[in-house]
């Protein structure tokens, strides 16, 4: 659905595609930014939670989906906790994952996709966060096998990090990746 007013034109088509996919109504929110406020990660974002559901409202969707805020958001679920409007704005933030996915946006994001795809493959095989194996796949990746090996040398000396990885993968991680991949298909 659009809207024409005066040569503006709001496009509604990704907050209706949002709605579709995971129930969640972007024009309850009445920006009063508590989202935002409670961001643990806002100050890296393009936009604050906040701000990126006024782009989905306005139809926004390049800047919507090229913001580094969905690959920078760390599913911490303190803004859906927080907003007044019981918006799941975590679920907007994944929804709006999956479609700039499907759709092959590609935006500046400064490896943070990259670092999203190396840690679901990563809690796939383990069932938890190799941090190790995690960074070093990132530093190959990124053309920078060496980076911060020294430090990290450190943290697995005092015991921060664990050299081999834990295999804790249950019964019920097994059966949602599959029926996420399901639903992939
Ligand atoms: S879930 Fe994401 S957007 Fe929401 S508060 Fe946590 S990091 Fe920020
Ligand atoms: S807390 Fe809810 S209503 Fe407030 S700005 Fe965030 S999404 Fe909008």
């Amino acid at each position: 659905m659009k809207i024409e007013e005066k040569n503006i034109e709001v496009d509604f088509a990704l907050a209706e595609e949002i709605r579709n996919r995971s129930g969640e109504n972007v024009f309850l929110c009445y920006q009063c930014k508590k989202c935002a406020a409670g961001c643990p990660n806002r100050k890296f974002m393009d936009s604050t939670p906040t701000e990126l559901m006024r782009k989905v409202q306005l139809g926004m969707v390049d800047d919507a989906m090229k913001d580094n805020t969905i690959w920078y958001c760390l599913s911490c679920q303190t803004c859906s906790a927080r907003c007044p409007q019981d918006i799941d704005i975590a679920h907007v933030v994944d929804t709006l994952k999956i479609i700039v996915q499907e759709k092959g946006v590609k935006a500046d994001t400064k490896n943070a996709r990259l670092f999203n795809g190396i840690w679901m493959k990563m809690l796939r095989f383990t069932g938890r966060i190799y941090e190790v194996g995690l960074t070093a796949m990132l530093n190959v990746f990124t053309g920078n096998p060496f980076k911060d090996m020294m430090l990290g040398k450190k943290m697995i000396l005092k015991g921060k990090l664990k050299l081999m990885p834990s295999f804790k993968r249950t019964s019920e991680m097994i059966k949602m990746f599959k029926r996420a991949k399901n639903l992939k298909k």
